[in-house]
């Protein structure tokens, strides 16, 4: 009979391949800075290995991944050997897990805890960087050294000392310790990583994958200088080496005294009692990891008292009186079966990865925009390839690269076709007509309109939609029957929809055609900004919309705005705010304030174009009634601050009673702006006495002439409360 504990050929040959493939990573990640695979691949093979092993201890060995800390020190920097081991974390992916740690800590803490009590924990966020020892003697940094193996680091001082959030000298309380060693991490802020990245794109050089590496790569650069080039942070979070001073008693104390050293110690550090308390940190970190400007990769616990640290003891790679409390992983591996076009509501044709469905932050992702051409050639995909996916937070997935170092041998023959290249259609693949790309654009937009059906789907949809006419029940499959039987070609249409047409449509009972019209029924009054929100002007998000709405108050309003005008009105009220502003003077309301040129433009070529204003009177005459409200600057109690808004004023010659500068002064208090030189531009002149050429080119242009007295009565005119407010048709 076979021994059930002695391994398989196949086991032990299954076990040193997963040990070949680790090392590789682990070679990747901590020597290179540059890993090849999602940290949740190589966990996955470490679990794997952790079970082997656990299963025929035979197979275990000292150099096995699972009984070592990180990776071998690279060359080039001097050694440093630790003189208390830095040691790396277990980790838990789920509670079961949390309540098997807490079990083991209360079974190690033995009586020295009675039944009924929970232990306390300190917890604290699980920062994505890499670890760091920094030595003080007598309160002065004296060394630097990474983890390395956990025995022995990288002399990495000269490069620490650049590094700004780490003192080099420690803040002197009551007592300097002759020795502290910090442990702490070195990471890159988010925003950081970002603009540095973007840097080496533009310099045509290397990015980093993510902020960890790229932190951890600056941090082992041979040169310094080029580490204070990089944004790095540091947080501490605990201590190895102490002499000359008390060890505060807790986590969290030696915490608050690090604090008190000068060191930078990280927010978010809470108290918890028992797993439960643990539990709910994690869920509360989760929740807030997405808005934390630095990436954490999970939550860590540690018993509070320090006392009981050396009880509790530690296992091969890590303590046991803590644990890392991991966040689901937010990158993945799986395969691009395929790259397919989706036409947009404006045309855009948008590749789409088709992906084996994978399991990625914390949902399973089977599409993934690639966003253009561009984007594909850039990150190098082949249909075939593996791929990495990234879902964080809400962000919606995205394919970050493919392994094209795993790409089987292409001359293979039992690899043939196995690998595409993907390339832009010349047609629409939907309505046949030709595609272009606009210069200055990365996208490829067919140029159909509303003759080609997909981007009519995508109107209506929009149209249909929650945020804007809310039509409940008006989902894809069924606009994609209405447009398809040519019975609904304009939103218009919706509102001639007969229940009869509705009844014939597949999966449409006489409930749900009931309900549908009466969704229809009820959008007829939704508010004007849901109302302009769903016409799907170019650049006009809700946002937009809601201004224009707020501005304006009805929809007739809008279409009989003069747009140019706008444009204009609003380029004169901030050149003169420009002019106020280092002056300390009342800055006037700038109408359409944070809507650019851009947005305006749109809409003014959308109401121009007729097939839209057509649309939009057949929606009226279908008894859609936007529900607008008075403009916000006729809204009662709005103060009217620039009735000479946008008016522009030239002085001429001598006033009776005001200097040409007080003149001047109140015209631009009251809105307008002032002028030196007559052009078409000019609203008014003002003319005073041994006036000159000024007057003859306003005669020339046609340009009305007023004296003091005018301009004197066209401010106070101006001032009643009905006059008119930004925004409004002049
Ligand atoms: P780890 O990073 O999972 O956890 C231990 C480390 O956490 C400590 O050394 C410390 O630097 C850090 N840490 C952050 N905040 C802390 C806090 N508040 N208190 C204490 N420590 C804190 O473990 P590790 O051994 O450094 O690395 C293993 C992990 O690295 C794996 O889980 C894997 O995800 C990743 N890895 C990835 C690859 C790859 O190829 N992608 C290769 C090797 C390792």
């Amino acid at each position: 009979m076979t021994d059930p504990q002695a391994p398989s050929p196949g086991d032990v040959a299954q076990a040193s391949r997963l040990r070949e493939r680790l090392e590789q990573y682990a070679h990747e990640y901590y020597v290179l800075d540059a890993p090849t695979v999602p940290d949740a691949e190589y966990d996955r093979l470490f679990g794997e290995l952790q079970a082997l092993e656990a299963r025929f201890p035979a197979l275990l060995s000292p150099s096995s991944p699972t009984q070592r800390v990180g990776g071998a020190p690279a060359q080039g920097f001097g050694e440093i050997r630790h003189s208390v081991p830095m040691l790396s974390l277990n980790n838990a992916f789920d509670e079961a897990d949390v309540l098997g740690f807490d079990r083991r800590v209360r079974e190690a803490l033995g009586d020295a805890i009675s039944a009924g009590e929970p232990v306390e924990y300190s917890a604290e966020l699980k920062y994505d960087g890499l670890a760091i020892s920094l030595r003080y003697e007598n309160g002065r940094l004296v060394l630097g050294a990474t983890r390395g193996d956990g025995s022995i680091g990288e002399n990495v001082t000269a490069n620490i000392r650049t590094v700004r959030a780490i003192p080099l000298r420690l803040r002197a309380p009551a007592t300097v310790p002759q020795v502290l060693e910090v442990r702490g991490e070195v990471l890159m802020f988010k925003a950081d990583f970002d603009r540095m990245n973007r840097q080496q794109r533009e310099a045509g050089e290397r990015e980093f994958v993510n902020p960890r590496n790229a932190a951890a790569g600056a941090l082992r650069q041979l040169d310094p200088a080029a580490t204070a080039r990089r944004p790095l942070r540091f947080f501490a979070y605990g201590i190895g080496e102490l002499a000359g001073a008390g060890m505060p008693p807790t986590q969290s104390a030696l915490l608050q005294w690090l604090r008190e050293l000068g060191l930078p110690v990280g927010a978010e550090l809470e108290c918890l009692r028992g797993p439960q308390g643990l539990i709910d940190y994690y869920g509360r970190m989760m929740a807030r990891r997405a808005d934390l400007p630095y990436e954490i990769d999970g939550v860590v616990y540690k018993v509070n008292r320090r006392d009981w640290h050396e009880r509790i003891g530690h296992v091969a790679r890590a303590p046991r009186f803590a644990v890392a409390h991991k966040f689901p992983a937010q990158e993945a591996i799986t395969e691009l079966l395929d790259i397919e076009i989706q036409v947009g509501r404006t045309g855009s044709l948008t590749p789409v990865a088709r992906l084996k469905p994978v399991f990625v932050g914390g949902t399973t992702v089977s599409n993934a925009t690639l966003h253009n051409e561009d984007e594909i050639r850039r990150k190098d995909l082949l249909i075939g390839d593996l791929v990495v996916v990234r879902r964080a937070g809400d962000v919606i997935p995205e394919v970050v690269r493919a392994l094209s170092e795993r790409r089987l041998p292409a001359d293979d023959p039992a690899f043939a076709g196995r690998y595409r290249r993907f390339s832009m259609p010349t047609a629409c693949p939907v309505c046949g007509s030709a595609v272009v790309r606009e210069a200055g654009e990365s996208a490829w937009r067919c140029g159909a309109g509303l003759f080609c059906s997909a981007q009519r789907k995508q109107a209506l949809l929009h149209f249909a939609q929650r945020r804007a006419m809310d039509i409940e029940g008006l989902g894809d499959k069924l606009v994609e029957q209405l447009v398809d039987a040519g019975r609904v070609l304009s939103p218009a249409d919706l509102y001639r929809l007969a229940p009869d047409t509705l009844a014939g449509l597949e999966r449409m009972g006489e409930k749900s055609a009931a309900n549908l019209l009466a969704a229809i029924d009820r959008s007829r009054s939704r508010p004007l900004a849901r109302f302009l929100f769903g016409l799907g002007i170019r650049h006009v998000g809700e946002e937009v919309a809601r201004q224009l709405a707020a501005d304006y108050g009805d929809l007739e309003a809008l279409m009989a705005e003069d747009w140019p005008a706008v444009q204009q009105r609003k380029a004169d009220i901030q050149k003169e705010n420009t002019r106020r502003r280092p002056r300390g003077e009342p800055l006037l309301p700038v109408p359409l304030e944070g809507i650019g040129p851009e947005i305006i433009d749109s809409v003014q070529r959308f109401f121009a174009e007729p097939h839209n204003r057509q649309v939009i009177a057949e929606l009226l005459a279908a008894g859609v009634a936007p529900v607008g409200s008075p403009p916000a600057a006729m809204a009662a109690g709005a103060p009217v601050v620039a009735p000479l808004a946008g008016r522009s004023f030239v002085i001429t010659g001598t006033l009776p009673s005001l200097s040409r500068d007080d003149a001047a002064a109140r015209i631009r208090a009251a809105g307008g702006s002032v002028a030196g030189s007559v052009s078409r531009r000019t609203d008014f002149v003002v003319a005073g006495e041994a006036a000159g050429s000024k007057l003859q080119k306003a005669a020339e242009l046609g340009i009305t002439v007023i004296d003091e007295a005018g301009l004197l009565s066209l401010i106070e005119a101006a001032q009643p409360s009905g006059a008119p407010g930004p925004g409004e048709a002049s």
